[in-house]
């Protein structure tokens, strides 16, 4: 997976590589779809809801470029497989999920993998996670309409970076925003396809 899915396509970051390499993303996938766990595609894990590629999810690791120093936020734990990769690469990780079925197996799937130091919330992530902000980097595993601005709040305000697909339900383009003293900058990393992110700062539950 590392060399075929991440390194041919341009994934270069080390420790990156590393995590990739030591997150056992067979561990977060229900018995059903385990013989799926390394191929080059999102991977159902219930609910209607996938982990994503892995090549996304080190897409997404390495735009935030972690040093091992960060307090991180995901939202949409899911299986808690790309928390545990972000375990891996910063000192502190808080994910949040709204159906309480996935956070139930997020939080048995990394206690069993040795990962029990990631804290898995049940909410409405669009709106952030205040009680613990501010965060050095928040990482998005869901497509929004637009970039909640609640998460644009709760970045460290000197190098905060956040990234998030952004789009229609369809289609979305992966954007990284950099939060400074100077304002913010935004990137394009890639295209992509994401589940759709549900909330009160993103997509209706009825649309
Ligand atoms: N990161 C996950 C993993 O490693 O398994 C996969 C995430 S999956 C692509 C997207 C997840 O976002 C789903 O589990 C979905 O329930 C969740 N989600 C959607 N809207 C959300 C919201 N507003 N707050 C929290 N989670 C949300």
């Amino acid at each position: 997976m590392v060399e075929r899915q991440l390194q041919r396509r341009g994934i270069r970051d080390p420790r990156v590589l590393e995590a990739m390499r030591r997150v056992p993303r067979h561990e977060f996938i229900p018995e059903t779809y385990r013989h799926m766990a390394y191929d080059d595609e999102p991977t159902p894990i219930g609910c209607g809801q996938t982990i994503s590629q892995p090549y996304m999810v080190a897409a997404m690791a390495e735009a935030l470029a972690l040093t091992g120093a960060e307090r991180v936020l995901e939202v949409g734990a899911g299986s808690g497989y790309h928390a545990a990769v972000l375990a891996e690469l910063a000192a502190d990780v808080l994910t949040i999920e709204r159906e309480p079925a996935l956070v139930a197996a997020a939080r048995e799937n990394l206690a069993r993998t040795g990962y029990a130091r990631v804290r898995v919330m049940e909410g409405d992530g669009s709106l952030g996670y205040p009680e613990a902000a501010s965060f050095d980097a928040i990482s998005v595993a869901a497509g929004a309409p637009e970039v909640p601005f609640r998460l644009l709040e709760q970045l460290d305000e000197r190098h905060g970076r956040l990234v998030i697909p952004v789009g229609s339900r369809d289609d979305q383009e992966l954007r990284l925003i950099c939060k400074s003293l100077e304002g913010l900058r935004t990137r394009i990393v890639n295209y992509c396809r994401f589940v759709p992110l549900l909330g009160a700062q993103a997509w209706k539950v009825e649309e």
